[in-house]
């Protein structure tokens, strides 16, 4: 097979990146609590200082709302930072560990110690924090990192870069951007842990070729995320939360719920309620959702497409608008759209829907519901509704998920001390606050002997060994 010659210059720029990373891997690993803090304060700062930045670039990139950039992205990240500052010097302590009688005369402690070349590559929904959030959590634990932001939000890749540059020597952290060519490039170079952020499909992709190596991998995928509403919730309650939950961001949200499952008796008042929080966040005064400053945009054409053909196969089958359904391929826009009718062989209960659809079923016994849930892929959220006990524990005994949050949506992301992420086809691995830190550090044991040998246990064996 013959190189391009443009792929073999990608290829010798990366190998030399890595190269110098690597050899600086041993320093940074020297670093002390109060040295990597540095770093992640230089961070924190730079953000504060071009906040108005970051918000335009996501602007540019797909009409997000400087709002849902303050919530979605900055608080979540200064959230991260500050959480990580505060905790460090504890995170980084060696920690004792109880021994056993047999073992007397020896001690044991953990030591994390970091991981050394890392690569992060992020998506473009949060394309701004879910590439620097996990960028804190490497510095923390002391490695080099090199970053692939995504290419279809190449204002805020841009921006990153720029960021990177200006606080990071290369050899320390370092950002190649690019498409999927430049991911798979960088995928053969021998890191020793990788922190992919996207899709199941490509997360395959990323752990075949970590495998190459051995590295040691973070998964953070999607997925289909339900949301059941039994008869106790309370309806309005759950009708904003939800409403807020798939449209923050467009729809675009790894965590937002994909499709409903509504207790077939409080299913008219919580579709009039979900109807009416609609229309309240994105016309108020009547005016149509287009016009409205508060909502994003599909990414591109690509995913504009793939989101039609969704709503096109579901209405081919006999499913029903509910409310909404109207588009604009010229701004990539579709309006929050629910959908009523839904039968398991539409695209939309097959594929992570990932746009403002919403697809809602609904269940008279509630292991009806959970049948639903359980014979799809383990979720990366699952959301219940309730006010009744016994059912929030039945269905959380029944189900299993990256995470779930009772009577709200989303804000799992916003706790720093649960850990965040999926289950197998939803994603391997945790992060937030010392979540993170523990996906970046290799967790050491060290055992020292302080007194005395065990010489009964060396041949030729006795009795004794035999009766241990
Ligand atoms: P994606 O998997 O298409 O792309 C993610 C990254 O992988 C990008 O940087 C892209 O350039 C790179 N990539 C694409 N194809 C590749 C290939 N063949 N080989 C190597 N790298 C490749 O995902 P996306 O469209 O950017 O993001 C949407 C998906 O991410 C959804 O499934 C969503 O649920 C998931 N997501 C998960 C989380 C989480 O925290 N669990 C957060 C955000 C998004």
């Amino acid at each position: 097979m013959t190189t391009q010659p443009s792929d073999t210059n990608l290829r010798t720029d990366l190998q030399s990146a890595f190269n110098a990373q690597r050899g600086h891997a041993s320093q940074m690993a020297l670093t002390t609590a109060e040295q990597r803090i540095d770093r992640i304060r230089q961070i924190q700062q730079w953000v504060n200082a071009h906040e108005a930045e970051i918000q335009q670039a996501m602007y540019d990139d797909f009409r997000k709302p400087s709002a849902e950039v303050s919530l979605g992205e900055l608080m979540a990240l200064h959230a991260e930072i500050k959480h990580t500052i505060r905790h460090l010097k504890t995170w980084m302590k060696p920690q004792r560990l109880p021994t056993p009688m047999a073992l007397i005369g020896t001690r044991s402690h953990l030591i994390h110690e970091p991981k050394g070349n890392v690569l992060i590559i992020a998506p473009w929904n949060y394309p701004f924090v879910l590439c620097i959030r996990p960028l804190v959590s490497a510095l923390a634990a002391g490695n080099v990192a090199i970053l692939k932001p995504s290419e279809l939000t190449p204002h805020t890749a841009r921006l990153i870069k720029k960021m990177i540059s200006e606080l990071f020597l290369p050899e320390e952290v370092v950002v190649f951007e690019g498409d999927a060519e430049v991911s798979k490039a960088l995928l053969e170079l021998p890191f020793n842990h990788i922190f992919f952020t996207g899709s199941p499909a490509v997360g395959r992709i990323v752990m075949a070729a970590a495998a190459k190596h051995l590295a040691s991998v973070t998964l953070e995928l999607g997925g289909k995320s339900p949301a059941i509403i039994d008869e106790s919730a309370d309806v309005n309650q759950a009708a904003g939360q939800l409403a807020w939950g798939k449209c923050i961001n467009n729809g675009q949200t790894c965590i937002a719920p994909d499709y409903l499952l509504v207790q077939e008796s409080v299913k008219e008042p919580f579709m009039q309620a979900l109807k009416a929080s609609l229309t309240t966040m994105y016309s108020p005064d009547g005016q149509p959702v287009e016009t409205s400053a508060s909502y994003a945009r599909i990414v591109n054409k690509h995913h504009f497409d793939r989101i039609q053909g969704l709503l096109t196969d579901a209405l081919h089958k006999g499913a029903t608008v509910a409310h909404g359904g109207s588009v604009n391929p010229d701004t990539n826009f579709i309006e929050p759209t629910l959908l009523e009718g839904i039968t398991d062989d539409m695209l939309v209960m097959q594929e992570e829907i990932f746009g403002p659809v919403l697809p809602v079923l609904t269940y008279i016994n509630v292991d009806d519901a959970l049948q639903v849930v359980n014979k799809r892929e383990k979720p990366l959220a699952l959301y219940i509704h309730s006010r009744n006990r016994k059912n929030i524990q039945y269905i959380l005994d029944r189900s299993s998920a990256g995470d779930t949050v009772v009577n709200d949506t989303l804000l799992q992301f916003g706790n720093v001390e649960l850990p965040f992420g999926g289950v197998n086809n939803s994603g391997l691995g945790k992060s937030n606050g010392f979540f993170s830190f523990q996906e970046f550090s290799n967790q050491r044991g060290v055992m020292q002997r302080e007194f005395g040998t065990m010489k009964f246990i060396y041949p030729p064996y006795t009795e004794k060994v035999k009766k241990m």
